[in-house]
């Protein structure tokens, strides 16, 4: 199958979250199932700031790289649009012309698929950035025999992010009004980018089963429950893998130590390596709870700062790296006032610390409200750390009680209960080993992701 791959960041190249994983990881497991793939993605700031791998100049306002064995990444340019700080947004909030951006990558995405003769099967979008990619080949591009067979399909990776604006930034898109109706993008008195690609896209899927049915309901489904309810057919589950080549504790280069599931030896180097980066006592029989996540209320922080105080008075240790909402960093930046030896904080985005981190951990702590699928859970599984989440969405498919800690009401209470469970675990040798053994034995590569999208994709193709 010939697919395309058209997301707003992918690594290497440019990272905000889990998207960025999935839309580097995916493409290389594709490809060694045979896929013929290629992807698209704006060519940010921060892309040209690489140095690796080399980015080349295409055609006007293109530029290209490659990954994996030979995967074409094609940049779509503008100076405009794309040459300037925060992807989507920086420290004012949001760029304010996401829509016009986004329009122009979407737009540009299909030009290129023209110019570059690549007559896709499958367009597989990501998020409310590429949203309209659906939406342009249902409407605009209906009956362009170049697209007569492609299909898309549309995958949430968190749908609590949609992008609404003003109505009278329609034509903005190059839509016309016909689109701006209850049954498409209107969504009260606005347009809802997201929503044009849940109504337009050929099959829909998000990052775990559990949040493919938690998005039908009111509680998750932040105003979309009712457009996905109509499509419920056509929406799947495809939990994300895990990049092992990046996230791999027996040849991992950014940590201390190397160390597998026949000799763990060195992940007590790797705790001992990680107190003394973060200036925490050298205790090896004193439990580190490790965090790398966004600073939000997603990821639980609102119960996590409710409970910091009391967590920080338990025998414990804690890393924390993160950037986020500001109430949070200022309540955890208090926090290391308060208790210096306990508790490490690192406000900021470091690829290499986040390594250091699931590795030199005991515990991991990931207590989102709401996780579409989550890798911090996942990594910390591959790297003998045993996480402690609340139970939802991705982190209920992956965390149980023999890998791990799972509370199932989401409380400060609940929380604490977990954690001081935990924390008397730890000191029965044994049973602790086991549990992270037990974690690191299971599978999460991509080859067994890539194949259910493989058979996603068939099943668009047959549409
Ligand atoms: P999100 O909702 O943010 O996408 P995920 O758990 O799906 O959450 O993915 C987050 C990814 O980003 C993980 O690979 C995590 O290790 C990484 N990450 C998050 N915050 C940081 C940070 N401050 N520094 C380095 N890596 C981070």
């Amino acid at each position: 199958m010939k697919i395309v791959m058209a997301a707003s960041e992918v690594v290497p190249f440019a990272k905000t979250g889990g998207l960025a994983d999935v839309a580097g990881a995916l493409p290389l497991a594709l490809e060694k199932a045979g896929q013929d793939v290629i992807i698209i993605m704006p060519g940010y700031k921060a892309v040209h700031a690489l140095q690796n791998p080399e980015i080349k100049p295409f055609k006007d306002g293109v530029s290209y790289s490659k990954i994996g064995k030979n995967i074409p990444v094609y940049f779509i340019e503008n100076a405009e649009y794309f040459d300037r700080d925060g992807l989507y947004g920086d420290k004012n909030g949001d760029h304010k012309d996401n829509l016009e951006r986004f329009s122009y990558f979407c737009r540009r995405t299909l030009e290129l698929l023209r110019e570059i003769k690549f007559k896709p099967d499958i367009i597989h979008c990501h998020d409310w950035q590429s949203a309209l990619i659906p939406v342009y080949l249902k409407n605009t591009l209906a009956l362009d025999p170049f697209f007569a067979n492609t299909r898309t399909v549309f995958t949430i990776h968190n749908i609590g992010y949609q992008c609404l604006f003003p109505k009278e930034s329609l034509p903005k898109t190059g839509l016309d009004w016909g689109v701006y109706n209850i049954d498409m993008l209107e969504y009260y008195d606005k347009i809802n980018i997201l929503k044009g690609g849940l109504v337009f896209s050929d099959l829909i899927n998000t990052v775990s089963d559990t949040y493919s049915k938690e998005i039908q309901t009111k509680e998750f489904g932040f105003g979309m429950e009712g457009v996905l309810a109509k499509r419920k057919n056509d929406l799947f589950g495809i939990i994300n893998g895990l990049d092992y080549a990046i996230w791999d504790p027996a040849a991992d280069k950014k940590i201390a130590a190397n160390f597998s599931t026949k000799d763990m030896t060195g992940k007590a180097a790797c705790k001992g390596d990680l107190q003394k980066f973060c200036g925490l006592p050298a205790k090896a029989d004193v439990p580190l709870i490790g965090v790398v996540s966004r600073l939000a209320e997603q990821k639980g922080f609102d119960i996590v700062a409710e409970a910091i105080d009391e967590i920080c008075r338990m025998d414990i240790q804690m890393v924390i790296l993160g950037t986020g909402d500001l109430k949070y960093h200022q309540i955890m930046e208090a926090m290391v006032k308060k208790y210096p030896k306990v508790i490490s904080l690192y406000l900021k985005f470091d690829d290499t610390l986040a390594h250091k981190i699931y590795a030199g951990s005991d515990m991991f702590l990931m207590p989102s409200k709401y996780e579409p699928c989550g890798l911090g859970q996942m990594i910390s599984l591959r790297y003998g750390t045993v996480p402690l989440v609340f139970k939802t969405g991705g982190l209920a498919d992956t965390v149980n009680a023999k890998n791990g800690y799972i509370f199932d009401v989401y409380s400060k209470a609940e929380l604490l209960k977990t954690i001081k469970r935990a924390v008397k675990d730890f000191k029965l040798k044994k049973k602790w080993q086991d549990l992270a053994l037990r974690g690191m034995k299971q599978n999460f590569s991509w080859s067994a992701s890539a194949k259910q999208y493989i058979e996603l994709y068939e099943k668009a193709k047959a549409k």
